[in-house]
């Protein structure tokens, strides 16, 4: 069993020498336990902040361990009655080709169905980063019919599930991207009524000239991903009593400071900012992936994914990833 270990913690940016490829036996099964052949192994941008040693909402990742993360795969031998071998699942299964799972402890496993939704979507589109665009626009955006929403890091897997979230709600979607490709593609074929590109709005008199061209009639809603200036752009285009979902700030997980311009902003558009952890909200999964599984299956929602091949490609694919080198779910395909 191949597997990659938190070698070292980053000092500034994180690199392929912070990581480590090891080769383990798999343990034999004791009651109550499945073993899961890994076919896709999820990066996502959560990771970085686990591998600091600093307090953070979740636990930091142990080094020596195998780095943390989702896994799609197949049961290949169970001792525990609910899994049989060639059922599919989906789990925290890890940097490796197989693990070994305590089925009984909840929330380990799930089998899912793969007639209408392709394995790996239950990584991005089906999975935690769509269940996170769900809850950041139903529960804290909300947006109305019409209603204007921008997205950053829109051609992501949270991005992509958001529009066409917001979409089935008939609201106008705006996007941020990095590069002309991503733009393109955010509204040929993702269903962005426009996209931004930041690499061209670096500063925030030039992002905020773009959201106003974007955004004729201000913005009511704001799913952040990145934070900055794209952040203090959107403040200075909202509308009164505009809602921002605070769910990541990819722009500062290398520990750079993204100071706010001017928080009065908040005040003067009596807006609500919220940040939110999507882990959280469990009670709420259920509904989210039923919709999410419905547009999939509708063909409403088909975004694209990276995929790197092989376990040792996942450590410069994660980094990558970090940098924008995606397009789509980073993936790792194992099998
Ligand atoms: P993505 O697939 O969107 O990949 C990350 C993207 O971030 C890159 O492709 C890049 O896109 C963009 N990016 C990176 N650095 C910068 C930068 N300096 N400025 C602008 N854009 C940048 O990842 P996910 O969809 O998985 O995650 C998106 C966000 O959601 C992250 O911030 C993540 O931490 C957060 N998240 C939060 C959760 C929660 O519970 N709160 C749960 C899941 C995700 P581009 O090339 O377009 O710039």
């Amino acid at each position: 069993n191949q597997q990659i270990l938190l070698d070292n913690r980053p000092e500034g940016e994180a690199t392929a020498a912070n990581f480590k490829l090891v080769s383990a036996d798999t343990p034999p099964l004791k009651d109550g336990q499945v073993l899961v052949r890994h076919h896709y192994l999820s990066l996502d941008p959560y990771m970085r902040g686990r591998m600091n040693d600093a307090k953070s909402y979740a636990a930091c990742q142990p080094l020596g361990e195998v780095m943390q993360g989702g896994t799609v795969g197949g049961v290949a031998e169970s001792r525990h009655p609910d899994y049989q071998p060639g059922d599919q699942v989906v789990g925290m299964g890890g940097w490796q080709e197989w693990s070994v799972v305590d089925a009984n402890q909840p929330g380990m496993l799930r089998k899912v169905d793969t007639t209408h939704v392709p394995l790996s979507y239950y990584l991005g589109a089906v999975g935690m980063p769509g269940v996170t665009a769900w809850y950041g626009l139903t529960q804290i955006i909300d947006p109305k019919p019409g209603q204007t929403v921008v997205v950053s890091a829109a051609t992501g897997a949270v991005g992509s599930a958001f529009v066409a979230l917001a979409r089935a709600r008939d609201c106008r979607v705006v996007g941020i991207a990095g590069g002309p490709e991503k733009c393109r593609y955010a509204t040929e074929e993702l269903g962005f009524n426009e996209c931004i590109d930041h690499r061209q709005h670096q500063d925030l008199k030039s992002m905020s000239a773009a959201l106003k061209a974007a955004c004729p009639d201000g913005i009511d809603g704001h799913f952040e991903n990145v934070g900055g200036h794209i952040l203090d752009a959107v403040l200075l285009r909202a509308n009164a009593f505009a809602r921002v979902a605070l769910c990541g700030m990819i722009a500062g997980y290398d520990g750079q400071p993204l100071p706010l311009q001017n928080p009065a902003l908040i005040l003067i558009n009596r807006m609500r900012v919220e940040g939110f952890i999507v882990s959280e909200h469990m009670q709420l999964w259920p509904q989210a992936l039923r919709e999410l599984g419905g547009l999939v299956a509708a063909g409403k929602l088909r975004p694209r994914e990276s995929v790197a091949e092989g376990l040792a490609a996942a450590p410069e694919a994660f980094l990558g990833m970090l940098r924008g080198k995606n397009f789509g779910k980073q993936l790792v395909k194992l099998i």
